[in-house]
């Protein structure tokens, strides 16, 4: 048996080189949102994409549901590339989106069971009442929510939707935009747990993007950490969030209570703000607020990912040492 063939097959979503870059209103310098990502979502995987506002984190999920085209690059989906002149041969409804205001994603003027209905209707779909009943039952709201409206449904309720939806159509994978973060702590963990138990009755796979270490370190098997449109480190999440390598995977995770002893047992400030993606460092783009700073070739030299002992990360501490 051929076992590469047979582990390439369980790739969801593979990503290889991805760029994208854009001229603002303004003129100036092209803004580069990614620069260069490669990442592998395999089935029933969860892969979260952590870094602060403006890493890209949501020019990514874009990308790969579609909504965007990078700029360089390649997406493939179930083994297709679906990016460039490929971008409309995506196999429907394999990737479906959740956002962070689902109020906002959901028609105001429809009853709940059709703005479920419309889309999959408009997918070939089933989207017979029953059916989105017992979808309106999967997700934790009896179907009478069905001839309810938006502006009638609390935030969780308005998410349950939005997750009912999303699964409808039996994606193979769900891109999952900041879904808890505008939710009470304590709707949050409903919903993650109602997530959860959609991917383990489903082997759906998903793309999670937040900024909440906590949540990630609850939902995901894996994580990447983004700074200015470039991967830092990746790996296993256990791995990665107890024993962070890099340093900016550190001063994340020194932030969050729950992971500070684990992570570094002391606070890590980082210094300034992001530097602008129209205008990145040169060497290593995260050099300028690095408390590891190793000296010119920080500055110098953009460094590649090197292997760690939690996964991979893009750092000069880890180049192996040649004199050896
Ligand atoms: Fe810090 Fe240098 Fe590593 Fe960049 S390459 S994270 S500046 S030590």
């Amino acid at each position: 048996m051929n076992t590469a063939h047979v582990v390439s097959s369980r790739e969801v979503v593979k990503l290889d080189g991805i760029t994208h870059s854009f001229k603002t209103r303004l003129g100036g310098p092209a803004v580069q949102a990614l620069r260069g990502v490669d990442l592998t979502i395999t089935a029933g995987r969860s892969l979260g994409l952590v870094g602060e506002s403006g890493s890209g984190k949501s020019t990514l999920g874009r990308v790969v549901t579609g909504l965007l085209q990078p700029t360089g690059g390649t997406v493939e989906i179930l083994g297709r590339p679906v990016s460039g002149k490929n971008a409309m041969k995506r196999t429907p409804g394999s990737v479906q989106m959740i956002f962070q205001n689902p109020r906002a994603s959901i028609d105001p003027k429809l009853p709940i069971w059709r703005a479920i209905a419309e889309p999959l209707r408009v997918g070939g779909y089933s989207s017979r009442r029953r059916d989105i009943d017992v979808l309106l039952d999967q997700a934790g709201l009896g179907s009478a929510y069905g001839d309810m409206y938006a502006h009638q449904l609390s935030g969780g309720q308005c998410q349950r939707v939005a997750i009912a939806r999303a699964v409808a159509a039996k994606p193979k994978l769900i891109v999952a935009d900041e879904p808890v973060s505008a939710l009470d702590v304590s709707v949050q963990a409903q919903i993650l747990n109602l997530l959860k138990d959609i991917q383990e009755e489903s082997d759906t796979s998903f793309l999670f993007i937040s900024h909440d270490l906590g949540v990630v370190r609850f939902f995901c098997d894996d994580v990447a950490v983004l700074y200015l449109g470039q991967v830092q480190e990746s790996g296993s999440t256990e791995a990665i969030l107890t024993n962070p390598q890099h340093p900016y995977t550190r001063a994340l995770a020194s932030a969050s209570p729950t992971l500070l002893s684990a992570a570094t047992g002391e606070r890590i400030i980082l210094a300034g703000e992001p530097p602008k993606p129209d205008n990145p460092p040169s060497g290593c783009v995260f050099h300028e607020r690095c408390h590891q700073y190793l000296g010119p070739i920080c500055t110098q030299t953009p460094p590649p990912m090197y292997p760690t002992d939690s996964g991979s990360a893009r750092c000069h501490i880890y180049a192996p040492n040649t004199s050896d």
